[in-house]
């Protein structure tokens, strides 16, 4: 008798989307699936901004040095830390990497009591850390390297220093609102705006090529997460704040690499999508009333409508009834 024992294939993720798409001149942007990134061709070397992830990074050294005369990264520029977007600077071997002080404070992680937070839905147990059976995607993928007490259980600290694990701190720490970094005679200028989403958010202005990289606060052309700390000031801030830069090209990390017209347009999907919920609250409606009610259709083609506008109109209505 012969047995055969057939082991089925280990489930594969599907192979990241990936791209390079020039922006203008020497300016390119790079994509992972839903995040991008851009590079900068000077003659002393490439500066990155936001290496995104350890295989982003170490793709994107190979392409760069494919499709650019073998040319390498010497410098790195982060929007912020988080580590979608900051993660796999490592791949590039003696690039100068620049970030802000908040940076670096935030990577030192949350205090070891900090309680889960947002990750605390998770926690069907209540005891205040993630058992491997709690833990979902990246958690549950490298469980044992996250829980570095060994306890079986990840705590909030353990869960952020897990995340960020492949971020590479900054060696050149810059202070003053407003850096300007020149390199192999190209100038990226790097403006601090900090806020909520995160303490060392910055805004990335490359002014020869008039192109600006903002990411998260705002995505061209894709809906917004609207978040329990949404605040429509601040919101509009940014908007202004991103406006105020000589730019024709309006990068997303997220998003489309748009034009101030995009802008605008988040200006007035804010603007319509509380004034809808609002009118949807003074009609006595319900969450989920308004929800089945306000689909704001004029932007269902914009990226992540489907997804996004439900959470969107639940988040406006706690905003507003808060
Ligand atoms: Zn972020």
């Amino acid at each position: 008798m012969l047995a055969v024992a057939v082991q089925p294939a280990a489930a594969q993720a599907p192979a990241p989307e990936r791209s390079i798409t020039q922006v203008t001149g020497d300016l390119y942007r790079f994509q992972n699936n839903q995040h991008f990134g851009l590079y900068l061709l000077t003659r002393a070397g490439v500066i990155v901004a936001d290496p995104i992830n350890r295989d982003t990074a170490n793709w994107l050294k190979g392409e760069i040095a494919a499709r650019h005369n073998n040319a390498k990264v010497a410098a790195v520029v982060y929007s912020h830390h988080h580590w979608d977007h900051a993660s796999g600077a490592d791949a590039f071997e003696g690039a100068r990497v620049l970030g802000r002080p908040e940076m670096v404070s935030a990577l030192q992680g949350p205090a070891a009591t900090t309680g889960l937070g947002a990750q605390a839905a998770a926690d069907a147990n209540r005891d205040g850390l993630l058992q491997r059976t709690e833990a979902t995607g990246a958690m549950a993928q490298n469980f044992a390297a996250f829980d570095a007490d060994g306890n079986g259980g990840l705590s909030a600290r353990e869960i952020f220093l897990g995340q960020h694990r492949d971020v590479t701190a900054p060696a050149d720490i810059w202070r003053n609102p407003i850096r300007e970094f020149t390199l192999g005679g190209k100038i990226v200028e790097l403006h601090h705006v900090g806020g909520t989403h995160a303490a060392d958010l910055t805004y990335i202005h490359f002014p020869v090529e008039r192109a600006l990289l903002v990411v998260d606060v705002i995505s061209p052309g894709r809906l917004p997460n609207i978040a329990a700390d949404y605040n429509e000031a601040h919101q509009f801030e940014l908007l202004d704040k991103a406006a105020s830069f000589q730019a024709t090209h309006i990068i997303g990390g997220h998003g489309l690499s748009g034009t101030k017209a995009d802008l605008d347009a988040q200006k007035a999907y804010f603007t319509e999508l509380r004034a809808a919920v609002q009118a949807s609250i003074n009609a006595g409606q319900t969450v989920e009333q308004a929800k089945a009610s306000v689909k704001m259709e004029k932007y269902a083609n914009w990226i992540a409508y489907r997804d996004r506008i439900g959470p969107n109109v639940e988040g406006m209505y706690a905003v507003l009834k808060r």
